[in-house]
């Protein structure tokens, strides 16, 4: 009855959940300082929550000169979200004129500036000031940033995002390119790229494929390095008509509507799919190859095009232009191995150079960085670097031993297969302000997980990565250096039910009044 009601729009799936309660202390609570780290999607919503709780005492340090985040840092030709765009929104911040299926960066860039700007989060915004250190002392975190001012917080969420440090490829004589060389991550709009340039993409992957059929359509001669194939699937981004855009003003509950049936399509196929449900696994499956086979005519090429591995194993690419552009006469698909990169060009390793004017490097980010390289300091001076110098590990993709009263936002085990990090953003935001609401009324100073709890975490994760497509046999920007991949396993459903209460027994909670520390466990 209420998943009815949810994909009609009168209700929204979490709900019933209680993610979307009002977080209003009525109780005279103490008063927090929180410092947020970073103004990106996740920073932005964790001040307009924080505001509804009644908490006013925030400080967001960002290391740019505007809020964004990702959508802010990629502006390559064609970058849009493959995640629906009325999916793609803050659940109290519908957006009934969203110009596509699936919006495109710069749209997605002002929806957000334009919610800082109704919710007055800019305010609470130090810009140009890089986190470098963060450690706890004197029962409280202590801030440095790259302006060498000092902050003093009681609780510090850290909302840096996943993908947001470039990997630049190891491949030989890189530096020795005389042409222009970019990261899609750093595209150089004042470089041309017309009919009469020679321009190379390295890599394959989400960011290639949307931004190569803009580069072939722009005239120039493309040459498209591939390591590795990947799966496709096509779901194309229509236009919304002007005419549904005004119904959806007139009647908000349409947009909530789309976006339910959005939110139910990811959550009951593509992530059951990829975390190995049988009959989603093998439809997207079929999906995948039949779209290569009705996309690709010419057989060599679709060979080439064919990825070995399990579709899911990487992150599925959703697309529906990067075929067709390959097949034009200007874009060539190289898949011998690159040698190294020569002064006018990259040379393979049958011995051929392409010369080129322009190497466009999409080559991906470093994942496990997470917040480094700040220094994250803990109790006992403990690093992060030492903390996670065997495996990345955290309670809840959240919290972390000897980190009190820290939250991790988007760790390790949170992205859940192709779904909306807004929504997880919101589930992780309703989580800590619970946290905080629990320290208002003085039931700890200092919360921290306790490494049992993390040990129990992390195999549960491993005994539910087993079935999933993830360990289906290829390499991926998901693994980590054991190999593990650092997805949730489980459904979305489950991951929003388990989020829903802090589980105190799983915490060291400390509280100083009377120097007592208190092992709920
Ligand atoms: P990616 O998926 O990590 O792809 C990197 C590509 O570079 C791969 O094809 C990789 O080949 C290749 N590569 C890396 N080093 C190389 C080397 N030394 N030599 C040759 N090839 C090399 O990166 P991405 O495309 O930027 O996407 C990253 C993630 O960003 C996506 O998975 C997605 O989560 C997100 N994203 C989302 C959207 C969206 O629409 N929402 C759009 C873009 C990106 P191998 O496969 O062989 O390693």
């Amino acid at each position: 009855m209420h998943y009815i009601g949810h994909i009609l729009g009168i209700t929204d799936l979490a709900k019933p959940l209680g993610l979307y309660k009002a977080n209003i202390m009525d109780v005279t609570s103490r008063k927090p300082s929180v410092l947020i780290i970073g103004a990106g999607m996740t920073g932005i919503l964790m001040v307009i929550k924080l505001r509804k709780a009644g908490i006013e005492d925030i400080t967001v340090l960002e290391k740019k000169e505007r809020i964004g985040g990702t959508w802010r840092e990629n502006t390559y030709p064609g970058v849009a979200c493959d995640v629906p765009a009325h999916m793609y929104t803050y659940s109290f911040e519908l957006n009934p004129n969203w110009s596509h299926f699936f919006a495109h960066g710069d749209e997605i860039q002002g929806y957000f500036e334009g919610v800082a700007d109704k919710y007055d989060v800019n305010r609470c915004i130090r810009f140009n000031e890089a986190v470098t250190d963060a450690r706890y002392e004197n029962n409280k975190w202590q801030v440095t940033s790259s302006q060498n001012r000092h902050y003093e917080a009681d609780f510090v969420v850290c909302a840096t995002g996943i993908l947001h440090h470039p990997a630049f490829p190891n491949i030989k004589g890189l530096e020795n390119f005389k042409g222009e060389m970019f990261h899609t991550a750093q595209w150089n709009h004042d470089q041309e790229i017309g009919p009469s340039t020679k321009v190379g993409v390295i890599g394959t992957g989400s960011t290639a494929c949307q931004s190569i059929p803009e580069l072939v359509d722009s005239g120039a001669d493309v040459s498209v390095f591939q390591r590795t194939p990947q799966w496709v699937l096509p779901l194309k981004n229509f236009r919304n008509p002007d005419r549904l855009k005004k119904l959806m003003n007139r009647f908000p509950s349409l947009a909530r509507l789309s976006r339910n049936f959005s939110v139910f399509f990811m959550e009951h196929f593509f992530t059951k799919a990829v975390t190995g449900h049988f009959v989603q696994k093998h439809l997207i499956s079929w999906w995948c190859k039949l779209n290569l086979l009705l996309s690709i005519k010419d057989k060599a090429l679709r060979e080439k095009l064919r990825p070995n591995y399990q579709v899911g194993c990487k992150r599925i690419v959703v697309n529906t232009t990067y075929y067709k552009a390959i097949q034009k006469p200007n874009a060539h698909l190289i898949t011998e191995n690159i040698e190294c990169i020569t002064e006018d060009g990259v040379r393979t390793k049958d011995g051929v150079i392409h010369k080129l004017d322009v190497l466009v490097l999409s080559t991906g980010f470093h994942p496990m960085n997470y917040m480094r390289p700040m220094n994250l300091i803990g109790r006992a001076d403990l690093h992060i670097d030492d903390a996670w110098s065997d495996q990345i590990k955290t309670y809840r993709s959240m919290m972390m031993p000897n980190y009190p009263n820290f939250f991790l936002m988007h760790g390790p085990n949170t992205p859940i297969g192709n779904f909306s990090v807004i929504a997880m953003s919101e589930v992780q935001c309703g989580y800590i302000l619970k946290m905080i609401e629990a320290w208002q009324r003085s039931e700890y100073d200092e919360a921290e997980a306790t490494p049992e709890a993390v040990q129990t975490f992390n195999a549960y994760i491993k005994d539910g990565l087993k079935g999933t497509a993830w360990v289906g046999g290829c390499q991926s920007w998901y693994l980590d250096k054991k190999g593990d991949p650092i997805l949730w396993p489980y459904t979305w459903g489950q991951w929003v039910k388990e989020m829903r209460e802090p589980e105190f027994s799983d915490m060291r909670l400390t509280k100083y009044q009377n120097s007592q520390s208190k092992e709920a466990a």
